[in-house]
């Protein structure tokens, strides 16, 4: 019998009304735990310990703070072989990159923990004389996070670690696909001695649980990252109580790779970009802009270079791509497949189910060939290991390419031109641009988002987050 693990609610473990199984996407037989489900009960219980818990947030002192942050980091880096492993059995991405998102969950806590002491303000002299002017930062009080599977570690930690630092309560609905790294994590933020309600860990359905936290007037704010299409709703939710919304969606990145690039750099952040996490990141470069003077020597290579990854079991060492999330994420992607093979476009390798030693969702990384920028699969988000070339005229086609798409988070060039790589930089219209680098992989002391339907709200990360987890007073005095 697998083991059971429960929701956090008011300080305590609390049963579920129902047990969610948690399997394995490398070995379907692998069965990790079973994981409460919360209840709309639950939820009312745990808001309103979080706004109680919020009156006493507000007011921890400030090192009290700044060491519960600093011990939830420490521990999530000292253990990230530990829980990397655990996130890359239930997630499928590959080990190294499963430890190294939990090594960065953590340096998100160690961040935030000294960004606890800057408590920037103004304080300046008003326009009536003997008037003066205080405007401080104050908490939001309740926050809520809804996180997706993809990251499971680092997206909830970018937004807990900020939400705590600023003095909210937290109540975290995770993604169902990742429920062992979700618990993982509240155990560790459980022990970091906050009072019971300021951090709550609701696991349970989207379409219940994380629409009601969503709906409900007793959330003071929403930081959700996920898909377009469940922002628009929590969007449409929100506004109906005027709650303050943070969303990271989803993208269509494209990477152009110029007439003068390097096209070894070009090759292997392609393959980085486009195949690591299995192609499942917002951040993923599923468009592969390529000039026509290095065009065919480009694609000949990286086809190559696509059709020997060995795809195996995420905790198989010599794993480069593991499986992809779902049963219903591996027909998705089988089904895109089939509509790639019925267009004008050529798959050079890949994008067939695969039958491997242990029962899991395999696919071969894709590489399409001859697409353009109006068939549909460059369109929309596909979160799958496909990714499809396009051959362009010129720089200036590239960039006019790069941008046709209703999504914006991150573009790359490869270029030795500082001066198109500076033109690139102004007008990829785009929240984050990369220069000679893959279109993934972002630090944590900056800002990222999004434009366009890729994000709405304030920035996420380093010190642009105090934008969204806290609101500003100004005060006006006069003394006596
Ligand atoms: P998803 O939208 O299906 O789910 C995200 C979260 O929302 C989950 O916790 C889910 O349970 C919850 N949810 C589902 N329906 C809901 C509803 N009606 N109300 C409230 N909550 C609901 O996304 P996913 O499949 O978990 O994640 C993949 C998507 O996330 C992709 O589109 C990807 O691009 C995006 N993503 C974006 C970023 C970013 O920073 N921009 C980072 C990672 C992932």
């Amino acid at each position: 019998m697998a083991n059971s693990f429960d929701n956090f609610i008011a300080g305590e473990w609390i049963n579920g009304e129902s047990y969610l199984e948690n399997r394995s996407p490398s070995d379907t037989s692998d069965l990790i735990g079973l994981y409460a489900q919360a209840s709309r009960k639950h939820l009312e219980t745990a808001l309103q310990a979080a706004r109680e818990a919020a009156k006493l947030t507000r007011d921890i002192p400030l090192e009290t703070r700044q060491n519960a942050l600093a011990q939830i980091g420490r521990e999530l880096v000292s253990r990230a072989g530990e829980l990397g492993t655990l996130l890359s059995r239930e997630e499928g991405k590959p080990l190294a990159e499963g430890q190294a998102e939990v090594k960065r969950a953590g340096q998100f806590f160690d961040y935030y923990a000294a960004e606890v002491l800057r408590q920037e303000g103004i304080a300046i002299d008003s326009v009536r004389p003997g008037v003066e002017i205080e405007a401080r930062h104050e908490p939001m009080g309740v926050v809520a996070v809804i996180s997706p599977w993809n990251f499971p570690a680092a997206t909830a930690s970018w937004k807990i670690a900020p939400a705590l630092a600023f003095g909210n309560a937290v109540i975290w609905k995770p993604a169902s696909q990742t429920p062992a790294t979700a618990h993982a994590l509240a155990e560790i933020i459980s022990r970091a001695g906050l009072p019971a309600g300021a951090f709550q860990l609701l696991m349970g359905s989207g379409g219940e649980i994380g629409d009601a936290l969503a709906s409900h007037a007793g959330v003071n704010a929403i930081s959700f990252t996920g898909s377009v299409a469940t922002g628009r709703r929590i969007a449409a939710a929100a506004a109906q109580n005027l709650t303050r919304i943070q969303l990271e969606l989803g993208s269509k990145n494209a990477v152009l790779v110029a007439d003068d690039a390097d096209l070894s750099l070009a090759l292997e952040a392609c393959l980085a970009g486009a195949y690591s996490g299995s192609g499942q990141k917002c951040t993923a470069s599923s468009r592969i802009l390529v000039d026509r003077a290095v065009h065919d020597e480009f694609v000949a290579r990286l086809a190559e270079r696509v059709a020997a990854l060995r795809v195996g079991h995420a905790l198989d060492k010599e794993t480069q791509v593991g499986p992809v999330v779902s049963a219903g994420q591996l027909a998705a992607n089988l089904a895109w497949m089939e509509k790639i093979r019925a267009s004008d476009a050529k798959v050079l390798c890949g994008g067939d189910a695969l039958k491997l030693k242990h029962d899991g969702h395999y696919m071969s990384p894709a590489l399409v060939a001859e697409s353009r920028n109006d068939m549909d699969f460059n369109r929309e988000e596909l979160f799958a290991p496909i990714a499809a070339v396009q051959k362009t005229d010129s720089y200036e086609e590239g960039i006019a390419v790069v941008n046709d798409t209703d999504t914006g988070l991150v573009a790359a060039i490869f270029t030795a031109s500082l001066a198109r790589a500076r033109h690139f930089q102004r007008h990829a219209e785009t929240g984050c641009v990369s220069v000679n680098l893959p279109t993934a992989g972002t630090d944590y002391h900056v800002p990222f988002g999004g434009r366009k339907n890729s994000s709405l709200g304030a920035r996420e990360q380093g010190r642009a987050a105090v934008q969204f987890y806290t609101q500003t007073k100004t005060t006006y005095s006069r003394a006596g």
